[in-house]
């Protein structure tokens, strides 16, 4: 295997052009750093709606995100030039990266984590063990969040699945998570808890959709219960 497939991995995503990886050492720490970026076909595209668009200028230079440590604890960033173009429909942005969501800092697979951990933990327990900062949680549920609900794919072929709530905002605040428990992967979210921020969830979905689902998994409320 190649540094550059290894690098593929670690980031999470394939149609990408790896030009370096090497080892900075930090404050004491070493950190992996993988220069990379996008095809050609994926370079100069809006990243509010992925429209290839004329490029506009450099931006801030060169941008990093973290992304999910390597082997025992050691931290990984991916690093490119972030430069700047001119959509037809959204004006002046940044342009799109396959690894990672707008405004993100995070690559998609480190917040993929972080709300799969959310799921479990506390943000404290979460910040913690992933070694970032305890009110970066909160954005990355929102981002991802807005992300699902903009795509509604992830509905079709739901067999089995969870549904869970977790609390943000000190405990004051909650989201409600479904999870598909054949793809491990997060396929909804909204926030708050109770019938009436889940029932849009089933409301949403077709008749052929909602007839799929034959196993239904919570925590025992009565709201979860009630709605399903
Ligand atoms: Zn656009």
């Amino acid at each position: 295997m190649t540094v550059s497939s290894l690098s593929k991995i670690i980031l999470g995503v394939k149609n990408i052009v790896v030009e370096k990886v090497e080892i900075e050492e930090c404050n004491l720490d070493s950190q992996l750093i993988i220069s990379a970026r996008p095809h050609k076909r994926d370079m100069c595209r809006c990243s509010v709606c992925g429209q290839k668009s004329p490029r506009y200028d450099c931006g801030n230079g060169i941008r990093r995100w973290r992304a999910p440590d390597f082997g025992t604890g050691l931290k990984v960033y991916v690093e490119a030039e972030a430069p700047r173009v001119c959509c037809p429909e959204h004006g002046v942005v940044v342009q799109q990266f396959p690894w990672a969501r707008r405004h993100s800092k995070f690559t998609r697979n480190f917040e993929d984590t972080v709300i799969w951990l959310s799921l479990h933990l506390s943000r404290k327990a979460v910040a913690e063990y992933l070694r970032i900062s305890w009110d970066t949680v909160g954005p990355i549920i929102s981002r991802v969040e807005k992300e699902l609900s903009a795509n509604n794919q992830p509905l079709d072929n739901l067999v089995n699945i969870g549904i869970d709530e977790t609390s943000y905002k000190k405990g004051h605040k909650y989201i409600t998570v479904i999870v598909n428990h054949d793809t491990n992967a997060v396929v909804w979210a909204a926030k708050g808890h109770g019938k009436t921020v889940l029932e849009p969830f089933f409301k949403q979905l077709d008749v052929k959709q909602r007839s799929k689902i034959r196993l239904v998994s919570g925590d025992g409320a009565r709201w979860i219960k009630d709605t399903v």
